[in-house]
């Protein structure tokens, strides 16, 4: 992943970010140690820019596409009440466990359900119940299906959150089914009146879209 700020003004930003608890410094060191493709993990900016956002809304359900080894998630799970409720997908069995280990550790981790299996599945078989905030950050070949497929289930002002949406730049000219994919969701979002979006510049590109 390329990133479009220099490295010394993204560690500038990042140092003046609000620190996070010791856990997620744990959760860094262990994903850089023993997981392939580290750099997956959001980060202090993004992972604090979700948690800002959940509490703006005053989120209580949030659904998360990638959860990787938790970094998103316990973000955002810092930000719900006690009877809030975040579902986390993935249908990697190696890091769902090392993810599952860190939300048993936080105070916040009760409120996180992990559930494993193809994330475009999971979200088809989910209930009626509407949620406030959608990060989706996997399976970008899909980008398009996930917006589809979420978007009514959103209430009206939430928020749907795409990362990696300028793919380093690649979605000038996509080459490939993920470029294209997240291409084609960008298009889709931009052209629809259903929501505001705004475009984020914040490591490799994040997608706003606010329901209407
Ligand atoms: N948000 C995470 C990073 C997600 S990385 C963090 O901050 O740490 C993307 C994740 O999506 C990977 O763990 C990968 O296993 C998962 N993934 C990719 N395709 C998927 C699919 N079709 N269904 C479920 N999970 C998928
Ligand atoms: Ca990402």
């Amino acid at each position: 992943m390329k990133l479009f700020v220099p490295d010394d003004i993204e560690q500038y930003a990042h140092d003046h970010t609000t620190e996070r608890p010791p856990l997620f410094d744990e959760l860094r060191e262990r994903t850089y140690a023993d997981v392939p493709s580290p750099h997956m993990q959001v980060g202090r900016i993004e992972g604090t820019l979700l948690q800002l956002l959940c509490t703006l809304l005053g989120a209580k359900r949030v659904l998360e596409i990638g959860t990787f080894t938790g970094y998103s998630a316990l973000c955002m799970a810092e930000a719900l009440p006690d009877d809030g409720e975040l579902i986390t997908c993935d249908h990697d069995a190696e890091v769902a466990p090392i993810a599952q280990s860190f939300f048993d550790r936080s105070p916040h981790g009760s409120r996180i359900i992990l559930r494993l299996g193809d994330a475009l599945e999971t979200v088809r078989s989910l209930d009626e119940q509407l949620f406030d905030l959608a990060f989706v950050d996997a399976d970008k070949a899909r980008y398009p299906d996930y917006y589809r497929a979420i978007l009514p289930r959103l209430r009206t002002g939430g928020l749907l959150v795409f990362d990696n949406v300028l793919w380093s730049g690649e979605v000038l000219a996509p080459a490939s089914d993920d470029a294209r994919g997240i291409a084609r969701l960008n298009d889709l979002v931009q052209s629809d009146r259903n929501v505001d979006n705004v475009m984020l510049t914040i490591r490799d590109g994040v997608l706003i879209a606010r329901k209407r």
